[in-house]
């Protein structure tokens, strides 16, 4: 029996979770540690046109395709979502994969940008929408520009974008503060156990 004020995991209905949040707030490393402590939560391997970094597999890391394969997936409704990410490449969430874990029962979870992440709760409401929060801003302003590579514009550019990025928490059901990544990634498992409700009191804002 569950507990009150806790929903399990009914089979064949099992919970979609969308990790979402700015730009260098850690969504990968957090993603990276569900996978590697909980492989029971299935992980979507999304498109995208950019080439592969050094050490990323084809099919692991990413399925790199071309621009041409993302157009035709585009046009066949193949995808769930997609968006352009840093003005660079274009990503998405194959819809056939996540589609099909969903119908089987295997929790699922889909680490994209918050452009993605509007879209799928247009196409899916019951997902569980979730904002990776910096500590502070200090936190993410030091994340952002820590290795002083870039000029001043390029500083004010991305802390600008960051800014607009954080406004968008209101929008999300939970929201998990990225201090330590071994805490956020068993917050983000417990979301697949737990019925958290959509009233989870904003964290930046
Ligand atoms: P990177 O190129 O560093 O692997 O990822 C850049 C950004 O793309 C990250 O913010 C990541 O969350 C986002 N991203 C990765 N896959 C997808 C996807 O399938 N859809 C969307 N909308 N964003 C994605």
């Amino acid at each position: 029996m569950a507990e009150a004020g806790e929903s399990p995991v009914l089979p064949g209905r099992s919970r979609l979770v969308v990790l979402a949040g700015p730009t260098a707030v850690g969504k990968g490393t957090v993603a990276a540690c569900v996978r590697r402590t909980h492989p029971e939560i299935w992980i979507s391997i999304s498109v995208t046109t950019r080439k592969a970094r050094p050490g990323e597999i084809d099919g692991v890391h990413y399925h790199f395709i071309s621009d041409a394969a993302f157009d035709r997936m585009i046009a066949d409704d193949g995808l769930l979502e997609w968006a352009v990410v840093h003005q660079a490449a274009r990503y998405g969430t194959p819809r056939a994969p996540v589609e099909g874990r969903l119908a089987s029962g295997t929790p699922a979870l889909l680490e994209i940008d918050l452009q993605g992440a509007r879209q799928v709760r247009q196409r899916m409401p019951e997902a569980l929408m979730c904002f990776l929060a910096p500590p502070s801003w200090d936190e993410l302003e030091r994340r952002l520009v820590g290795r002083g590579t870039e000029g001043p514009e390029e500083r004010e550019r991305r802390l600008a974008t960051a800014r607009t990025e954080l406004e968008a928490e209101q929008e999300f059901d939970v929201t998990i503060v990225n201090t330590d990544v071994e805490n956020a990634c068993q917050e983000l498992v417990d979301l697949f156990r737990s019925g958290t409700s959509r009233a989870h009191p904003q964290h930046f804002l």
